[in-house]
């Protein structure tokens, strides 16, 4: 049975595509097979692992809106994972969502079929608390929270776990936090050092060992539509994403 990670932070800009690309991609390395879902509009992570978000027949958007089966959405990478890839028409979604019944469990459901295939479910959520990222949290078995060593991280945090409380009493009771991943990370910074201080204080072995860097060459790889690893795997970017997949196998003994 798979393990379904939503990747999950209401800010925007905090990692959580990056992290998604490649952790599904340090994970395909480590021989695992691994489903990525492009929750978000912008369809960041769908052109990040070298799909083109303008060419696609059929979408999350169909999907979700049980006009295609997941056979017919997912497309097989060059990186030895597959994706469910997405674009601006997920956003009409929103709106077309609300007229439906069981609205919040719709990808829940449409991914009964694939939970066998699969030893991972990585979900890119977009950068808000709506109904694309409920969907996202109803289908979870988990979340990783990327998260910038900022003053007003934890502020945002409070909301998210507060909502992660309400979802796991009315949609999801066995959602929980699978770990929370610091990213962009500059150890000049005392103020990072200040917040990963407090983080350690409230959430303990909830964080992540593995901290991400602030490295260039995963800032420059989506644009090649590659991961990390098939653009730069001596980077200090790559080395720190295969710590995290390696770090994410221990952790659930897959
Ligand atoms: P959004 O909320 O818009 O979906 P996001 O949380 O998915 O954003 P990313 O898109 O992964 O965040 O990252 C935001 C920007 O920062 C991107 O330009 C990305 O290339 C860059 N970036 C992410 N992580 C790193 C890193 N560790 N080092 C350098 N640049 C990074
Ligand atoms: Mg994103």
């Amino acid at each position: 049975m798979s393990r379904i990670i939503a990747i999950t932070n209401q800010k925007g800009g905090v990692g959580k595509t990056t992290s998604a690309v490649n952790l599904a991609a340090g994970l395909a390395l480590l021989e695992r097979r691994v489903l990525l879902i492009d929750l978000d509009p912008q369809g960041n992570a769908t052109m990040g692992c070298g799909v083109d978000k303008h060419a696609l027949g059929r979408s999350v958007y169909h999907l979700l809106l049980g006009h295609a089966e997941l056979a017919d959405v997912k497309v097989s990478t060059e990186h030895g994972f597959d994706v469910l890839p997405a674009n601006r028409e997920l956003g009409g979604a929103e709106v077309e969502l609300i007229e439906l019944g069981r609205r919040e469990l719709r990808l829940r459901e449409a991914l009964v079929p694939a939970r066998a295939d699969y030893d991972f479910i990585l979900i890119d959520c977009p950068p808000a608390l709506n109904l694309l990222t409920v969907n996202g949290l109803a289908a979870a078995d988990g979340v990783i929270i990327p998260m910038q060593c900022e003053y007003y991280a934890l502020e945002g945090l409070t909301d998210l776990v507060n909502t992660l409380r309400k979802v796991r009493l009315a949609l999801n009771p066995r959602i929980e936090i699978d770990g929370l991943l610091r990213t962009l990370y500059d150890p000049r910074s005392t103020l990072a050092q200040q917040v990963v201080a407090q983080l350690a204080q409230h959430f303990g072995d909830k964080v992540f060992n593995t901290v991400i860097p602030r490295n260039i060459r995963l800032a420059e790889a989506p644009s090649y539509g590659r991961p990390i690893f098939a653009y730069d795997k001596s980077s200090r970017g790559a080395l720190a994403y295969q710590e995290l997949a390696a770090e994410l196998l221990q952790r659930f003994g897959k």
